[in-house]
């Protein structure tokens, strides 16, 4: 497993993080540049679901909240977001607004 240390405190990097961030030199707690993003999400299947927060980069985090944002039919307040027709992947019915 690729493991790489923060350049700050010399922690070890959260291999979740470098998954998302591969560049990054920092860990979660020295990267204070900006807004982070934290973000839940659900992984595993049936009973054996867990609960994981992915801290992002605010770039990152936006590019998330993007794609969540079409994967969710919701609008997108910043920006728009062209319809994509390609329905392919269709896992969630939950289309409501709330907004
Ligand atoms: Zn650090």
């Amino acid at each position: 497993m690729k493991t790489k240390k923060c350049v700050i405190c010399n922690e070890p990097i959260h291999p979740k993080r470098l998954e998302i961030l591969p560049n990054t030199i920092k860990c979660v707690s020295c990267s204070t540049t900006g807004k982070k993003g934290g973000v839940t999400v659900t992984k595993g299947e049936g009973d054996h679901t867990y609960n994981e927060t992915i801290i992002m980069e605010p770039d990152e985090f936006r590019k998330f909240q993007e794609i969540e944002t079409m994967l969710m039919g919701k609008p997108f307040d910043d920006e728009e977001i062209p319809e994509d027709d390609d329905d392919e992947e269709e896992e969630t019915e939950d289309n409501s607004f709330l907004i």
